[in-house]
């Protein structure tokens, strides 16, 4: 099964992919935690990742394709894959379909996680973020057991530079602009499945699963 998740920055894609991955036995997939691996190792790549992702910014469809493109070549991806935060942007996603159409393969949903603008602001300034493993909390809504500390490897919690305000609503205005059109790409494509985001996790998870079939 190959999925994409859409939505906001925020919106759970992150959650709710951590999720479906465990169920169907398929790899999460990440870009920001790529890149945030990238960082924090001091790569080239993560050097020049970081100047646009603290503005807010996307990184540029030049870094970001190829990247991916690579990571669903591996062996784990065998069977498919969910993808989180990629594709961002029409070209992204003309690429992927198009790297897919030449192997013969297609995606199979695009689940749209949706989530309205004043729910973000909350919900970005709650998360807590693990470097480490890539886990994330939220310190009302999914608190980790003890404060601070990532229940999956005892790495410390961090609030992301780009989860402060001021950034969150620049991200949003990107998300708008370059990523929301995807939404109608998938329509187009007849894989798009929305999903209200703004209920609880858990209930979230039930409604794609009811999409994707057990
Ligand atoms: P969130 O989960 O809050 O939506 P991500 O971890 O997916 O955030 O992404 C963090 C940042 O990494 C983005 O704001 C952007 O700068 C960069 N990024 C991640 N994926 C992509 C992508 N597919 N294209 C361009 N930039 C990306
Ligand atoms: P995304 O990957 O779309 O950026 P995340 O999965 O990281 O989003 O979720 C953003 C924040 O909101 C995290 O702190 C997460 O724990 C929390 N969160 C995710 N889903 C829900 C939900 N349904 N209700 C409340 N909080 C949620
Ligand atoms: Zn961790």
């Amino acid at each position: 099964m190959k999925i994409v998740m859409l939505g906001a920055p925020g919106a759970g894609k992150g959650t709710q992919a951590d999720r479906i991955a465990e169920k169907y036995g398929i790899p999460h997939i990440s870009t920001g935690d790529i890149f945030r691996a990238n960082i924090k190792e001091g790569t080239e790549l993560g050097k020049k990742a970081k100047s646009y992702m603290d503005q807010g910014l996307l990184v540029p469809d030049s870094l970001t394709i190829d990247l991916l493109m690579d990571r669903i070549a591996q062996a784990d991806c065998k069977n498919g894959y969910i993808l989180d935060g990629f594709p961002r942007t029409i070209p992204q996603a003309e690429s992927l379909t198009r790297a897919l159409a030449e192997k013969g393969e297609k995606l199979d949903y695009a689940v749209n996680v949706d989530v309205p603008d004043e729910n973000i602001v909350n919900r970005m300034g709650g998360r807590r973020a693990c470097l480490k493993c890539g886990a994330t909390y939220h310190i009302a809504y999914a608190a980790p057991k003890a404060e601070g500390i990532c229940d999956k490897c005892g790495a410390g919690l961090v609030l992301r530079d780009d989860d402060k305000p001021e950034t969150v609503q620049e991200r949003l205005t990107v998300y708008h602009d370059q990523t929301q059109p995807l939404i109608e790409y998938y329509e187009a494509e007849k894989i798009l499945a929305t999903v209200d985001g703004t209920q609880d996790m858990e209930r979230v998870f039930q409604d794609i699963i009811a999409v994707l079939g057990a």
